[in-house]
């Protein structure tokens, strides 16, 4: 095998344990599988989930709720993101859960909905800050009432979105506390129209991890899941809760194709960005940027093989990248080496490396990596 990302479904299980342990029992949680789980493969994570007791997953995209539905997973899925009109004959056929923030697609919801004699749940999703989907605040009693009195269409709840809710900075959690507060009042206008905002829910990871106040009826924590701390309690005195932990649930591991020595003086790769300064073995590792390793780190990261770390040396490139083995080495050919994750470090010291974020660089590793889904170490 080239190139596979092990997927460690027990690490996204003992993430998932930390999230319910931290928000209580009474609490849903709604498990991010957008963009084929973060890359890791959204159906095995549903179905790791399921048998976790969790029951609700959210997708971005039409095609990916069809391909869950085909993958047996018979679950609510909320679809996050604003689909097309051409889409609700496909929202409908396949039972999806739409987050709605405007009254023209609440109408042609409810117009498809009862031409096909059925009855779609939405939520109603309120723009409180960050500026992106979601309805105004003050319009939101209105679209609620819409929503109620369409007979296609079940008022299932009522969501928001955080823009800076895994940060520590004090203006943004300043930022974060008017969002919540700016959805309360919104929750309260609903009310006093006389329609019950069902479940209400407005907690991504960093939300989970540092605004209590946010997690209302359900939660929707993405990364951490994955394994991935983007924010740290730790730095607000006084923090009520106990430090969450996360492990990180996949390693991109690829195989030592060739090792070959390369003289005092001679480049390697595309670029001639790096010239050997001593007599050197290198190996040439079967993975490249098309595999989702960022052309970025070159010469910024490293690979480890059994257990030893060897700089990357030279261009990534497409298929391939190599590291220095030094002039003495117990390296051999077909020896596997983890490019992040399990024995290396981790996606998220990857994507600062490369002045990125950690879900850029495992939602990057390409359909070429094979998953294989393993419950050790
Ligand atoms: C992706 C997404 C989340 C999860 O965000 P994380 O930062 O990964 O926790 C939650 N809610 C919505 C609407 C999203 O699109």
């Amino acid at each position: 095998m080239r190139t596979k990302a092990i997927i460690y479904l027990n690490h996204f299980l003992e993430n998932l344990l930390a999230v319910k342990a931290r928000i209580g029992i009474n609490r849903h949680i709604c498990i991010p599988v957008k963009a084929d789980g973060y890359g890791h493969g959204a159906i095995e994570i549903a179905k790791t989930s399921l048998k976790a007791g969790v029951f609700c997953f959210g997708i971005a995209a039409v095609e990916e709720g069809i391909e869950l539905r085909k993958g047996g997973i018979k679950a609510p899925l909320l679809l996050f993101s604003q689909p097309h009109f051409k889409e609700i004959p496909a929202i409908i056929y396949n039972g999806l859960i739409p987050y709605v923030s405007d009254s023209e697609f609440i109408t042609a919801l409810n117009d498809q909905a009862k031409l096909r004699k059925s009855k779609i749940p939405v939520h109603l999703k309120i723009d409180t800050g960050m500026g992106r989907l979601g309805c105004l605040t003050e319009e939101a009693p209105a679209l609620a009432q819409q929503i109620n009195k369409s007979a296609g269409l079940k008022y299932m709840g009522t969501a928001t979105h955080f823009a800076v809710s895994d940060s520590t900075d004090p203006a943004d959690i300043a930022y974060t506390k008017l969002q919540i507060v700016r959805f309360k009042e919104a929750l309260e206008s609903i009310k006093s129209a006389g329609i019950e905002p069902g479940i209400v829910n407005a907690a991504n990871s960093g939300a989970v991890i540092l605004h209590p106040e946010s997690w209302f009826d359900m939660v929707r924590p993405g990364i951490f899941l994955y394994g991935y701390k983007t924010a740290d309690e730790s730095k607000i005195p006084g923090f009520p809760f106990e430090r969450l932990k996360a492990k990180p649930v996949m390693e991109l591991r690829c195989t030592v194709v060739l090792i070959k020595k390369v003289k005092k003086g001679e480049s390697v790769s595309y670029g001639r960005i790096w010239t050997a300064e001593e007599d050197t073995n290198i190996a040439i590792l079967s993975a490249g940027y098309a595999d989702g390793l960022p052309r970025l780190a070159s010469s910024k990261w490293q690979a480890v093989i059994n257990g030893k770390n060897y700089p990357l040396v030279g261009r990534i490139c497409m298929d391939q990248c190599c590291v220095d083995l030094g002039a003495e080495t117990d390296v051999l050919r077909w020896d596997e080496a983890s490019l992040f994750g399990g024995s290396a470090p981790d996606a998220g010291a990857l994507a600062a490396s490369v002045g990125t974020i950690p879900y850029e660089i495992t939602c990057g590793i390409n359909k070429r990596v094979e998953r294989v889904n393993m419950y050790t170490p």
